[in-house]
């Protein structure tokens, strides 16, 4: 089964609830983690795990044979990104914006594209005790994140018994990679206008990837109830209410697990874990 946490917007919690669950259910049984927040990779933080593995991964772009290209301008004009420009008498690629999708190799009627190939990254595992993390880290400048994250979650194998992601934040193509073929998806929403407003984008583009889902509210104040009130209107059920408390952020900034830290919100989390492993569905 495979649990991704998720969120609209950077900076909502979303790690923190993916690192605390998972301490939890690491206490009774082995717990996969693959850390899809490949731009910016921190999970690993809230964990001292050594790492057994690294090495890097690499994606597709096009190897242009200029003997047989008769610069006809097919590979240019269906690349979407954008990575190709046809001269009269050259192919120009430029590697940094190839997302390796194969299309213009498909495509080029005189098979003149062959297959290069260019680093976009590495992965690594670390491991101990009943807990296995795989990282993906984007090299800089490099724009695949799809094809890392697509890395990062071959790592982990079908025979996992449960599998915790942390998606990267927003709903672009990153974050659509991580949780198109999710179990259950847990979105954090921040409880102020912005994080209204982003858990808004990300319920749209779960339930247009139709996975089950539920949301957890975090950083709730009393005076701002605005995120309950959209969830009540949308039949959205609510998993857990993570308070704004100081406690909670310093403990965070120091990479604790919040239910070991801080006892008394283990309850919020235990209720957040049985109902993702329950797969409780909400609105889909
Ligand atoms: S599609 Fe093939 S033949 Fe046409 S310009 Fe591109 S590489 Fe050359
Ligand atoms: S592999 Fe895809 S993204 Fe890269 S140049 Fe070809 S069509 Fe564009």
């Amino acid at each position: 089964m495979t649990i991704t946490v998720a969120s609209g917007k950077g900076g909502s919690g979303k790690t923190m609830v993916t690192a605390s669950l998972a301490a939890l259910l690491a206490q009774e049984q082995p717990v996969t983690l693959l850390d899809l927040d490949v731009e910016e990779p921190n999970l690993h933080l809230f964990f001292d795990l050594p790492v057994r593995r690294e090495g890097p991964v690499w994606s597709m772009i096009p190897d242009i044979d200029e003997e047989r290209c008769t610069h006809c301008g097919v590979c240019s004009s269906i690349c979407e990104f954008n990575a190709l420009l046809v001269l009269e008498e050259q192919v120009l690629v430029f590697p940094e914006l190839c997302k390796g999708c194969r299309g213009c190799a498909v495509l080029c009627p005189e098979g003149a594209v062959g297959d290069g190939r260019k680093m976009i990254g590495t992965l690594e595992t670390r491991q101990g005790g009943a807990m296995t993390l795989h990282s993906g880290r984007l090299r800089v400048s490099e724009t695949a994140a799809p094809a890392l994250i697509r890395a990062v979650k071959e790592r982990a194998g079908a025979s996992e018994p449960v599998v915790i992601c942390d998606a990267p934040p927003g709903t672009s193509c990153s974050a659509v990679e991580a949780v198109r073929d999710a179990d259950f998806v847990i979105l954090v929403g921040e409880a102020t206008p912005l994080g209204l407003h982003d858990l808004e984008l990300m319920v749209r583009t779960v339930r247009q990837l139709e996975r089950p889902y539920g949301v957890v509210i975090n950083k709730a104040v009393p005076q701002d109830r605005s995120v309950h009130a959209f969830c009540a209107s949308e039949s959205i059920e609510v998993l857990g209410i993570i308070p704004h408390s100081r406690a909670i952020a310093q403990a965070c900034a120091q990479g604790r697990r919040i239910p070991e830290a801080l006892p008394a919100t283990y309850t919020v989390f235990e209720h957040i874990l049985r109902a993702a492993l329950r797969r409780e569905v909400t609105a889909v």
